[in-house]
């Protein structure tokens, strides 16, 4: 059959040939290329709605975040869920198992990993408010004798933010992990959100237990006992960061950074543990501390859209120049959102919100827009 082909044939033969293997070639490097340069983790870390709005946020979650290439949900649950394990500890008008299950079915349909926080250590009260662990077992307390005040005002004599539990009351776990062991089945999670930032009381003077103990070690011992117990169930922990860096050597301060001496505890944590890196002022490179002390690390933006940019272009920055080792460590980004689940939606659908100098809607949409335009550019570099 060869043999009957002109010379120009089969030159014609040999050039096309030629030409579709460069195109195989050229499409599996680009694939290859966008495989290797899409961030892993691309994430919204947001309260659960309140009972009324469930079936808008399903509808948010379908309409909005599942075609923007959102794969990471937090959803910051607490106790606004109908436990069984603890039903004392429900929060007013809590979710139910079936409300949980719409949430999860709308992200499985598009491939985002729901995930589910609640505060353990700190943050048992806000302003005015003891939150429900502390309501119902007040002897969990880490500060007793601080009463919360009729009117909350930042700063006070007590140096009041939020309450903590206290790590070393014996009977604290039992009770928490009924709420976790719980809350991670019907998410059917594979990672836990325990929150862990801003934790002030920590080791105070006036707790029995915690008097005089090294407050990292304290603080990572309470981390490992969280990890380790999740991880019978392989699923990893995720807190944010702020506790692990040193605030006073760095200047970034007590709240994005530790001033109580906590931020020792990086070398003592479990490696598996991811860390959400939040900082809000300025888009501050300190993931490469964590991804040099081998975790994995998300940087979390929240309202100012110029600083998100730059945290995501960072982001990519740090990818592109690392090992291949450190690589992996730089996971992607989270966007927080602070105000209740309605009004973000409400603040997001409106596209005037969008191009605001300061909101969390024009944050999230610079977010996924600078990712695009990367993930694009990574595809394409001409
Ligand atoms: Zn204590």
């Amino acid at each position: 059959m060869l043999l009957l082909l002109s010379d120009n044939q089969l030159l014609l033969i040999l050039k096309s040939t030629k030409i579709i293997t460069i195109c195989i070639l050229t499409f599996f490097n680009s694939l290859l290329l966008v495989a290797q340069e899409k961030l892993p983790v691309k994430g919204l870390c947001i309260a659960a709605p309140s009972k009324e709005y469930v079936n808008e946020f399903v509808q948010f979650i379908d309409d909005e975040l599942g075609p923007d290439g959102i794969n990471t949900l937090v959803l910051r649950i607490d106790f606004n869920y109908t436990y069984v394990s603890r039903p004392e500890l429900r929060g007013n008008s809590p979710l139910t198992k079936k409300e949980i299950k719409d949430i999860l079915g709308v992200c499985k349909k598009h491939n985002i990993d729901l995930i589910p926080q609640i505060n353990l250590l700190g943050h048992q009260s806000w302003a005015e408010k003891t939150n429900k662990l502390l309501e119902v077992y007040p002897e969990f307390d880490e500060t007793p004798d601080v009463v919360i005040p009729k009117k909350y005002e930042w700063p006070n004599d007590d140096g009041l933010y939020c309450k903590s539990y206290c790590p070393l009351h014996p009977k604290v776990h039992e009770v928490v992990f009924d709420l976790v062991d719980e809350i991670v089945d019907v998410f059917e999670a594979t990672s836990f959100h325990a929150g862990m930032d801003e934790v002030f009381y920590l080791a105070h003077q006036n707790c029995e237990r915690c008097n005089g103990r090294d407050p990292a070690e304290l603080f990572a011992n309470e981390v490992n006992k969280i990890s380790n117990h999740l991880s019978q169930k392989n699923i990893r922990l995720w807190i944010w960061g702020d506790r692990l860096i040193d605030g006073k050597t760095t200047g970034i301060g007590m709240w994005e950074a530790s001033m109580n001496n906590t931020a020792r505890a990086i070398d003592l944590i479990n490696k598996s543990v991811v860390i959400c890196d939040w900082h809000y002022e300025n888009a501050l490179p300190t993931a490469t501390l964590f991804a040099m002390k081998g975790f994995d690390v998300l940087t979390c933006p929240w309202r100012k859209p110029e600083i998100t940019k730059t945290q995501v272009e960072m982001t990519y920055f740090f990818r592109k120049n690392a090992t291949e080792k450190m690589k992996e460590h730089y996971q992607g980004m989270l966007q927080t959102v602070w105000s209740p689940a309605k009004k973000f939606m409400d603040e997001y659908k409106n596209e005037k919100n969008r191009s605001k100098e300061q909101s969390q809607a024009a944050s999230f949409h610079t977010m996924i827009k600078t990712i695009h335009e990367n993930e694009l550019k990574e595809k394409d570099p001409m």
